[in-house]
């Protein structure tokens, strides 16, 4: 019994052992293993912390994808490379085009080497038509129409930053009171723009007054409105509507006022006044243009014009040149029409009496024939006070300036020359040196040339500064007092 109690302990003893060895031959195998791997572990994470360091990067400034408005310059925004602390962004090479006139994708390579290892990046550029087109309206956003009248186009023009002129692509529609303009372009790019129509007359009527807002009266005479026209956009026939009121004494010297008021049919009103000047002829302050050596087309009718627009009288002293129809215009537009010389040659003019009166006779019956005047008022060429006679005849201007008068011509020197006879060649210039001269204590007796272009031009500056500053404009009739200069042949 015991014997076999023995035995069964030393079983148990040798299995411990055995469980024992076991554990140890595991624990040996583990420490092997662990002593294996550990270092291969470092070298490979050391390898791997090699390459990191060693592997060049590019960083790309800016997006990857790019879009570019088609034909706008492709700009680089840039990039940097390096690898562990050494700066490469020099070494980069960058290669590939944008065709900015072309619509696609492109794209730009950044590569690198830093002699252990070549890094590439990319970016798209992606050219694109993203604008929108543009219409724009001739005339005005709001238009207004007058009632009852129908809306016509006032056209527009369409471009676009890709398709150029798409003008003829543009729908327009007509929707209630509006007027709407689409268009889209080759890459769908949109655009609309409306135009609103109102039916409505919201323009006031211009009113124009013939001879402008000065105009001159004489003592005596009876003022004769010179009439104005009436000008609107939707109503014709409104001449016969404006009231004009106010009066002229024309038994006072002194300004008068008329007024001229117009409404048109939506009610909008319109109110101009004219000033009217009576005053005695030839006072201090009047001024006399007077026109020599003309007529002439091209300058004579100008003046005309201008004179016509500005309710102005003037005196022509023609000679035989230019045309006759300009002649019975300045008749007819109430002017004075005088004699300067038929030929305006010294050498036969100032032969002798004989030759001068033969002269005159000879522009006399020109202006006679035309007018259907006896006319009375000369000029002498060159003036009274001319010396060019002397060569031709000696004393002949103190004859011929008391035979004039005899035979019942009255001539009229200049108290104020204008200069455009050779002195001065420009409108401004004339102008300056007419109105530098003007005078308020004496008539203004001008001489100047209607076949000069600079004359014509200055006119207008002369008139604007005589209305502007009370001068009187007057022709010169057998009634106006002779200005005349001394007779020095
Ligand atoms: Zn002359």
């Amino acid at each position: 019994m015991v014997k076999k109690k023995r035995s069964s302990t030393n079983e148990i003893y040798d299995k411990e052992k055995e469980k024992i060895e076991k554990r140890q031959n595991q624990n040996k195998h583990h420490e092997k293993f662990w002593i294996i791997c550990i270092p291969t572990l470092c070298v490979i994470l050391l390898i791997l912390l090699a390459i990191l360091l060693f592997l060049p990067s590019i960083i790309l400034k800016g997006d990857k994808e790019v879009t570019l408005e088609y034909g706008k310059v492709y700009k680089e925004k840039g990039y940097t490379a390096s690898y562990f602390n050494h700066n490469l962004t020099n070494k980069v090479k960058v290669s590939g085009k944008v065709n900015n006139k072309k619509i696609g994708k492109y794209k730009i390579t950044y590569k690198v080497n830093n002699g252990f290892f070549t890094i590439k990046k990319t970016r798209t550029v992606i050219v694109a038509d993203t604008k929108s087109p543009k219409i724009s309206l001739f005339g005005d956003k709001k238009v207004y129409v007058c009632p009852g009248k129908e809306y016509k186009e006032l056209g527009f023009r369409a471009v676009d930053n890709y398709d150029d002129n798409l003008t003829n692509k543009v729908k327009v529609k007509k929707y209630l009171n509006k007027v709407i303009y689409t268009l889209r372009d080759k890459s769908h790019n949109f655009t609309k723009v409306e135009r609103k129509i109102f039916y409505e007359d919201i323009e006031k009527p211009e009113i124009k007054l013939n001879g402008g807002d000065i105009v001159y009266s004489f003592i005596g005479e009876e003022y004769k409105d010179l009439g104005y026209e009436v000008i609107d956009n939707c109503d014709t026939s409104l001449k016969d509507k404006v009231e004009v009121t106010g009066n002229v004494d024309t038994n006072t010297a002194g300004t008068y006022k008329i007024t001229y008021k117009v409404k048109d049919n939506a009610g909008n009103t319109e109110e101009k006044q004219r000033t009217v000047i009576v005053s005695e002829h030839g006072q201090d302050g009047t001024i006399y243009l007077t026109f020599d050596d003309g007529p002439k087309d091209g300058t004579t009718n100008i003046i005309l014009d201008i004179l016509r627009d500005n309710g102005i009288k003037a005196t022509f002293f023609i000679t035989n040149n230019g045309p006759d129809e300009l002649v019975k215009r300045e008749f007819d537009e109430g002017h004075t029409v005088a004699l300067h010389t038929a030929s305006h040659n010294y050498s036969t003019v100032y032969a002798s009496v004989d030759d001068y009166f033969k002269d005159l006779e000879s522009v006399k019956q020109r202006a006679d024939r035309i007018t259907g005047e006896d006319t009375k008022i000369i000029r002498f060429p060159g003036g009274s006070s001319n010396t060019i006679s002397r060569r031709y005849s000696m004393g002949l201007m103190s004859t011929l300036t008391e035979e004039v008068v005899k035979r019942g011509f009255h001539y009229f020197d200049w108290n104020l020359y204008s200069g455009d006879a050779g002195e001065l060649y420009d409108a401004d210039a004339v102008a300056n040196n007419v109105i530098r001269q003007l005078r308020k204590d004496r008539v203004n007796m001008i001489l100047m040339h209607d076949i000069k272009p600079y004359t014509r031009d200055a006119i207008d500056k002369i008139i604007k500064f005589g209305k502007e500053n009370g001068y009187v404009f007057d022709k010169i009739t057998m009634a106006t007092e002779m200005i005349k200069q001394k007779v020095n042949n």
